[in-house]
């Protein structure tokens, strides 16, 4: 791993932060959202303003050498956060282009970077990012869309693409797509322009939510392209340039989660600062508060701290890093719909209507758990990977890892790292008597391990941040809403929270399988150190309330009434 970090200084991205919201607020005001999104309208207008030279996003991370600023992962996530904030819809074109001109980043010969990416930076060109099929959506090994070599005295001089796509973001306005068809070798990256002889754009999707961004159908009739729209010159490398681009690209969708969820619960906070009911405000009460608002700050803020941890392993030259990119997604985008969607109902009716907004970003937010890869998807791929990580150490891989966290416990007892340490020793019994077992032929059980394993993660990494800060060691380009001690108490509940799925919810599947016979009961759930878990839980009421007097900007100690 080099430990050189690449990304924009911290002014150039405050810079940046800065110009995006100030153009949100001009440009992009909650009336103006409202009436595009009830008119299931793209503002192509804004999103040639965003891509293009007035905002100029995707810009921000084309390599200096093509003309752009040469943002990084950490940047991505930052900008991507902003965004999702702002709309999620709008959002997401940008996105496309940045996915689209992805393979090209990644995959493409030095002639071809130089090329589509300057024409990016000095074109503000809309890309589109054409992998998915009516029949290959999760599964893009049964991807149908052909490239037929065209040659000429034995030399491959172009290629013949038949085929359709399916929901593709910015399918209708986009100027270049890269697209994902079958070569005799096998799938390969094409760039195809827009007005290439046979392609056309089919009618755009009449959807749920994210109704700001174009999603369209392509098809392609024998497209003619030339061999140098061959993205990296060879064939059969798409799949590969493909999952090359997964540690970065998850990371993208996992800040929208991120941004969406936040924009839901800061509006459901500052509503219950306002809204009288029986008598007091209803952040005021506790009940409302603990359901509502602070264990999703928590869900978000652990989210968050795993997002930085890999942008920043990112910035500083790891490769791939498509598990924890599947991580980062899963944990963010669940995090960000169960946010939204708590929003709703901490506005009561009012929240049920379209002039609150959390009624549209419960419906943005709810896209990043299907595009990208679903929450599924993403379940199976943090499960299988982690499982052979089990199988190699001998099953000590989380043990390892939770014994770094009782040292971490050692020298910062007050960032619940022993907790998380627990969640870590109970998920590596869990895996261990599931391989014994042989219970992850069960396809649910192997899911659910995925789902086990990104919360007690999450918690061990968030425990890390949490004690970072108390060392004064933090990203600079890290927000700072919350400070160490808020942190600390976030981190703590997050993993209680995590412990107790782990154990709890593994212990029930692994019985529920006929993993644990009866007899074998009492003697696992000690092994598991449910006792100590439960235990654990002690103090974490008193957290929540000093994260909602955080939240809500009170001192310490507000009574909570309990009517
Ligand atoms: C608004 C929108 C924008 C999009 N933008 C783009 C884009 O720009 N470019 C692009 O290429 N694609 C895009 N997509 C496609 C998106 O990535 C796919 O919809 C997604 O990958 C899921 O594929 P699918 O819809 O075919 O669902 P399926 O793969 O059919 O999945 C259906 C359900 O089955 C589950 N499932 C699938 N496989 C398994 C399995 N093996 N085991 C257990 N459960 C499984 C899934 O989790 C899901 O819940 C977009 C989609 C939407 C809705």
């Amino acid at each position: 791993m080099s430990s050189v970090i690449t990304g924009l200084d911290q002014s150039t991205l405050e810079l940046s932060l800065k110009s995006l919201k100030d153009f949100a607020k001009d440009r992009l005001p909650d009336e103006k959202l409202l009436e595009w999104d009830s008119r299931d309208e793209c503002p192509l207008e804004i999103v040639r303003q965003m891509c293009g030279a007035e905002l100029g996003i995707p810009l921000l991370f084309i390599p200096e050498e093509f003309g752009g600023m040469g943002g990084g992962a950490f940047d991505v996530y930052r900008v991507c956060e902003e965004m999702a904030r702002i709309d999620l819809g709008v959002a997401t074109s940008v996105l496309a282009t940045l996915l689209g001109s992805d393979p090209i980043s990644f995959g493409a010969t030095p002639e071809q970077k130089k090329y589509w990416l300057t024409r990016m930076a000095e074109d503000g060109l809309i890309f589109a990012y054409a992998a998915t099929e009516p029949e290959a959506g999760s599964d893009l090994g049964a991807l149908r869309s052909t490239a037929e070599r065209v040659t000429q005295d034995g030399r491959v001089t172009g290629y013949r693409i038949n085929g359709s796509k399916q929901w593709i973001s910015n399918g209708g306005i986009a100027d270049a797509y890269t697209v994902l068809a079958n070569t005799p070798s096998g799938p390969s990256w094409f760039v195809v322009e827009k007005d290439a002889k046979g392609f056309s754009r089919g009618k755009s999707e009449h959807k749920h939510g994210i109704r700001l961004s174009n999603t369209a159908p392509l098809s392609f009739d024998d497209v003619y392209v030339d061999a140098s729209r061959l993205i990296g010159g060879v064939e059969g490398q798409g799949l590969v340039q493909a999952q090359a681009v997964f540690g970065y690209t998850r990371l993208m969708v996992a800040a929208f989660g991120l941004g969406a969820g936040w924009a839901a619960l800061d509006r459901a906070i500052s509503y219950s600062t306002e809204r009288i009911q029986a008598g007091s405000p209803l952040s005021e009460k506790q009940g409302y508060t603990h359901k509502l608002i602070v264990p999703h700050a928590a869900r978000l803020e652990a989210a968050r701290a795993y997002i930085e941890e890999i942008a920043t392993r990112l910035d500083s030259g790891e490769e791939g890093l498509n598990t924890e990119g599947a991580i980062a997604k899963y944990m963010a985008t669940e995090a960000g719909n169960r946010a939204a969607e708590s929003a709703i109902q901490a506005f009561g009716g009012y929240g049920y209507t379209h002039e609150y907004m959390v009624e549209k970003i419960k419906r943005d937010v709810r896209i990043t758990t299907i595009y990208e890869g679903t929450s599924e998807i993403m379940e199976i791929t943090i499960s299988r990977d982690r499982w052979q990580l089990h199988i190699k150490t001998r099953g000590q891989h989380y043990h390892d890892q939770a014994r770094r966290l009782e040292a971490l416990h050692a020298r910062h007892p007050q960032v619940g790292a022993n907790i998380a340490a627990l969640g870590l020793h109970a998920l590596a019994g869990i895996m261990e008597k599931a391989r014994a077992a042989r219970l992850t032929r069960d396809q649910h059980i192997l899911m659910r391990l995925g789902e086990w394993i990104a919360y007690a993660e999450c918690a061990g990494v968030f425990c890390a941040r949490a004690a970072a800060l108390l060392d004064g060691r933090f990203n600079a380009k890290s927000p700072r809403r919350f400070d160490a001690s808020a942190t600390a108490a976030l981190a703590r509940v997050f993993a209680r929270e995590a412990a107790l799925k782990a154990a709890g919810e593994g212990l029930c599947w692994l019985t529920a399988a006929g993993g644990i016979d009866d007899a074998g009961m009492h003697a696992f759930e000690t092994n598991l150190g449910l006792s100590a878990i439960h235990r654990a839980q002690s103090g974490l009421l008193a957290d929540m309330d000093s994260i909602a007097d955080v939240l809500y900007h009170r001192a310490a100690k507000t009574a909570n009434s309990t009517k």
